[in-house]
């Protein structure tokens, strides 16, 4: 589909050379153009000749000749096909049209969030060249997790140096970084960073279908907040984060899913349990209370067959207003859309479930 159709009678080279679209290199195989349909000002259009195929790394456009035809004259792909058969077919003496030649800069201020999948190859190729700290390590230990615990969770420390090597990297990778939240344009080069607000440990916020759509950090230093989730609001193309509902350990066919707080409290009693006869998925909600998010929750359980809904918040909610009052209202909601809702309590000695899990499966 994106390739050329078999009776175009010309080849992308054509067609750029046509449409006047700056050529910043040519490798043979490959062009590498300075992109018509953003702000770039590099080389940020790849396209490979022998596939007759375009995309931008910069703003993501992408496509076929059609597609580059159609995108830069505005015209339909019907229009676009026609267009290029009449100026390159055999018995054609057709002017091309008038181009506006439009080199259009976009001043938006912030960029509207990117797919479920755009945002997970970023984040997870994002990951793949991040570590985790020692200290890290040695305090996720501390909170009785094992090595291949840690390792299995996948989350990583904040990079605090070589951001710009890491971004390159990423475009090189092909990876899509406009309305991915966390990315942003430095106004005056054009060049694209991270926007790195507070070291901490990165944790992938998954959805059901294990998509990483947003990334939480929990802060080394806590001043009035523990977490924050990765974003670029307020920067030159930037993009507010939107976290989903996290998912940990629930399958399709799942009978009971256990509700929690945050994506780290899900994970750790995730793995405190698996293989004890408390062995369950875990939905961590980013945030309480957080209604809207447990809506979709609900929609998503409901759709993969879940009946039970363990509600696990922090013991808290025993001597806090507002924790109780997000539980009695998970408990309302979770009942209404028609759900067995078991409301489980213990000892507010422990915490979160994480927490509880950890004393009655790993301290003997
Ligand atoms: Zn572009």
């Amino acid at each position: 589909m994106m390739g050329r159709k078999p009776d175009l009678p010309c080849d992308i080279e054509q067609v750029i050379d046509l449409l006047g679209i700056e050529v910043i290199r040519d490798t043979g195989t490959q062009l590498h153009c300075r992109c018509p349909f953003c702000a770039d000002r590099k080389a940020h259009m790849n396209v490979k000749i022998r596939d007759n195929v375009f995309r931008c790394n910069r703003c993501g456009k992408g496509g076929g000749i059609l597609h580059l035809y159609a995108e830069f004259c505005e015209v339909t792909l019907h229009t676009a096909y026609e267009e290029l058969c009449k100026i390159f077919g055999p018995d054609s003496n057709e002017k091309p049209r008038e181009y506006k030649r439009r080199r259009k800069i976009i001043e938006t201020a912030e960029l509207p969030i990117a797919s479920a999948e755009v945002r997970d190859n970023t984040y997870s190729n994002l990951l793949s060249l991040l570590t985790l700290c020692p200290t890290h390590q040695a305090s996720l230990k501390e909170r009785g997790l094992t090595r291949d615990e840690i390792d299995w969770l996948g989350y990583r420390t904040t990079p605090t140096t070589r951001l710009r090597r890491i971004v390159t990297e990423l475009l090189e990778r092909g990876c899509v970084l406009d309305g991915v939240p966390g990315f942003y344009c430095q106004k005056d080069t054009g060049q694209w960073t991270l926007d790195i607000r507070g070291s901490g440990i990165m944790l992938p916020d998954r959805n059901l279908n294990g998509q990483i759509e947003a990334i939480q950090v929990r802060l080394d230093k806590v001043y009035n907040q523990k977490f924050y989730n990765l974003t670029s609001i307020d920067q030159y193309y930037g993009t507010q984060s939107k976290c989903c509902p996290h998912y940990v350990g629930v399958h399709e066919g799942d009978e009971v899913v256990c509700l929690t707080e945050g994506v780290m409290k899900a994970d750790i009693a995730y793995s405190f349990a698996l293989g004890t006869s408390y062995e369950s998925g875990f939905a961590g909600l980013t945030g309480v209370p957080s209604y809207s998010q447990f809506e979709r929750a609900l929609e998503e359980l409901n759709s993969i067959g879940v009946v039970r809904i363990n509600i696990m918040v922090d013991s808290d909610y025993q001597v806090k207003e507002e924790v109780r009052k997000a539980r009695d209202r998970y408990i309302e909601m979770g009942v209404a859309a028609g759900f067995e809702v078991a409301p489980i309590t213990w000892t507010q000695k422990r915490k979160g479930v994480d927490d509880l899990y950890k004393h009655l499966f790993r301290n003997k």
